[in-house]
């Protein structure tokens, strides 16, 4: 379905009717004790708005990337944070373009309803990295089940979900000729895994529900293959732009908050007879940001354009995913410097979105990749690995 203009000013203003529920305070209150937001993926969840990008035959909107990215622009444009919750929203492409008929049926409206949370998405491991055709976690087919061995690290909410999507080695590396392949997508049903799956958090230097795992003969149902065996990097890599995009649409939320923070700030703040932000020193940086972020968010739309037309879109999806990580962290130091010494002060919120918002530059993939494919895939220039 293609939404209005009219359309998306509406979901705009719906997101941010559900974010209003859920002030500072509230953010503040489980950064500080490190707990899941639990009470706001529920409301985002009963509201519909999670389930964006599920078509409505299978009970979710049926919306575009369009959509979605403005939903978690406005969550990270309030004090809150999509990383709670938008693993749905990336990996459930993977279930929708190459999973069966009878998976998309027995899934989809659940995890539409809220009944079913899929929320985890494993693929980093501690030797592999960045380089995941080295991925190892062994998944082993014995007649009508596969047994999984390894080691996963950073799966993010795997303790908040009822499902993962697991990439994980089907043929050995050493007796591939395209190395590339060998790898498969699972959808794997936690709760009913058999074998050891050991969920270890990790401490994080802000509050991500992120952890190591551990595979020990974990039996799963043949019947958890996506498509088919051997292809799964094909797969995964499917739904990198749409995982840009969203990743940028998150990253200009917080850019325009830190903005926004930083321009109210910096007006009402008086020292030396006048606000601090008639000062160029002071007032520059956050102009500058502005112009960033704006600029971040253009690229974004035209990414998305692209995408929700069936278009390529490769080089926006990764242009939009620099820009806007870039430009969220210059305006989180702009906001940082503007507020002096109450910038570090946990009561006005802004170190927390300081930590959040570096992520982005690092996280799913780290900004060097996205130049990586930038010279090398979009320019044509020599490649590096
Ligand atoms: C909070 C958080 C949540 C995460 N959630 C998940 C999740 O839910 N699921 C999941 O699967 N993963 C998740 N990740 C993992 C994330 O995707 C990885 O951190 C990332 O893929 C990079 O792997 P690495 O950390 O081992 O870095 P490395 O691959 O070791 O890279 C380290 C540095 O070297 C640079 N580098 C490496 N190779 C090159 C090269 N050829 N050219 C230039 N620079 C290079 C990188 O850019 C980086 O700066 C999460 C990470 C974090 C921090």
């Amino acid at each position: 379905m293609h939404a209005s203009e009219e359309d998306r000013q509406a979901i705009r203003e719906a997101i941010r009717k559900i974010c209003a529920e859920f002030p500072d305070s509230y953010w503040r209150e489980v950064d500080r004790t490190s707990a899941y937001p639990q009470g706001f993926v529920d409301s985002l969840t009963r509201s519909g708005y999670l389930a964006c990008l599920i078509p409505e035959e299978y009970g979710g909107a049926g919306l575009g990337v369009t959509e979605a990215g403005l939903i978690l622009e406005e969550i990270n444009h309030s004090p809150g944070n999509g990383l709670a919750c938008h693993a749905q929203m990336y990996t459930m492409g993977t279930l929708l373009r190459h999973g069966s008929e009878a998976q998309k049926r027995q899934y989809l409206p659940k995890i539409a309803t809220g009944e079913l949370r899929l929320q985890a998405f494993a693929v980093t491991e501690p030797d592999a990295g960045s380089e995941t055709t080295r991925l190892s976690t062994r998944a082993v087919r014995r007649d009508d089940r596969y047994i999984v061995n390894g080691q996963k690290i950073f799966i993010s909410r795997a303790k908040q979900s009822d499902l993962m999507l697991l990439l994980a080695r089907t043929t050995p590396y050493e007796d591939l000729k395209n190395k590339t392949e060998g790898l498969s997508v699972f959808l794997l049903d936690m709760r009913k895994v058999g074998g050891k799956l050991e969920i270890k958090p990790l401490d994080m230097m802000f509050n991500h529900h992120t952890n190591i795992l551990f595979f020990e003969d974990v039996e799963i149902p043949a019947e958890s293959l996506i498509g088919e065996e051997g292809k799964g990097s094909r797969y995964i890599i499917d739904g990198w732009n749409a995982e840009r995009i969203l990743v940028a649409s998150e990253a200009i939320g917080d850019g325009r908050w830190f903005v926004q923070r930083a321009a109210k700030y910096a007006s009402e703040r008086v020292v030396f007879g006048k606000p601090i932000g008639a000062n160029q020193g002071v007032q520059f940086p956050i102009a500058r940001s502005y112009a960033h972020v704006e600029a971040a968010a253009q690229m974004r739309d035209a990414a998305a354009a692209k995408f929700d037309r069936g278009e390529k879109c490769g080089a926006e999806a990764n242009m939009a995913k620099l820009l806007a990580s870039e430009a969220a962290w210059e305006a989180a130091n702009a906001c940082l410097d503007a507020h002096g010494g109450y910038g570090f002060a946990r009561e006005y919120d802004v170190e927390r979105k300081f930590r959040e918002t570096r992520l982005y530059m690092t996280a799913p993939i780290n900004n060097n990749l996205v130049l990586a494919f930038i010279g090398q895939n979009v320019l044509g220039m020599p490649k590096s690995y």
